[in-house]
């Protein structure tokens, strides 16, 4: 299979669907994954400029981690917009990974670069039935990432995590060491700590050791699904 993800900035696959892009990798599907944005407000100390060079490298490494191809817009982080020129690129992405399932963030996302980027994909799953991608192809599968932080996300569906594919996001997490470091010593927060129990707090609310969310999109129906997750 053919699997596209979706992000705003360089770790948010990593973060809200590390472990499910990993579980397709590891079963030999083809993944692939765009970050919209270069990342280049992710720090308080490190200036944008020095920046964006070290979010590529990181995000190159945990793309790596994951087993996935990705490819990076470069879009200014804070000013992801709704627009022609960034719906052409997201175009494109689509047309590179001519996916049957494709993973972006929940619309009601509390980010407004999620919510863009949600948007955006939302516009291009909705032409890429039309012949607009060169050639007509088959609706993809379109799920929504888990918002924790966000109000109204309700999930409709969990993938299990028990094992690698759980090992795999933590270790991709871990390649941000930008974000890892400064939010543990701005925020008193350890992301992987953190991720690991949402994956717990998921997987007891589907009776499994660890999992991931995902909502379903408009107009998405539940009977493809056991075919399309892995
Ligand atoms: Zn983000």
């Amino acid at each position: 299979m053919r699997i596209l993800a979706v992000g705003a900035h360089p770790d948010d696959i990593e973060a809200h669907c590390g472990g499910t892009v990993a579980k397709y990798a590891l079963r030999g599907d083809q993944v692939f994954a765009c970050a919209c944005t270069d990342g280049s407000l992710g720090h308080q100390v490190i200036p944008p400029e020095k920046l964006i060079p070290i979010r590529a490298r990181e995000a190159q490494e945990a793309a790596a981690a994951l087993g996935v191809e990705l490819c990076l817009l470069g879009e200014p982080d804070g000013f992801l917009f709704v627009d022609s020129h960034t719906l052409d690129k997201i175009l494109e992405v689509f047309a590179w990974a001519q996916p049957e399932v494709v993973l972006t963030h929940f619309p009601q996302d509390y980010h407004p670069d999620h919510r863009a980027c949600s948007q955006l994909v939302q516009a291009a799953w909705a032409l890429s039935r039309t012949g607009t991608l060169g050639r007509p192809v088959r609706r993809p599968l379109l799920l929504f990432m888990d918002a924790q932080e966000s109000a109204g996300f309700s999930p409709h569906v969990y993938v299990d995590l028990t094992g690698a594919p759980l090992e795999r996001k933590l270790a991709a997490l871990a390649c941000h060491r930008s974000q890892v470091e400064w939010i543990r010593h701005h925020d008193g927060v350890d992301l992987l700590d953190w991720f690991r129990a949402a994956a717990r707090m998921r997987g007891l609310q589907c009776g499994v050791e660890c999992a991931e969310a995902f909502a379903l999109g408009e107009g998405q129906g539940r009977t493809q699904l056991r075919d399309l997750l892995p």
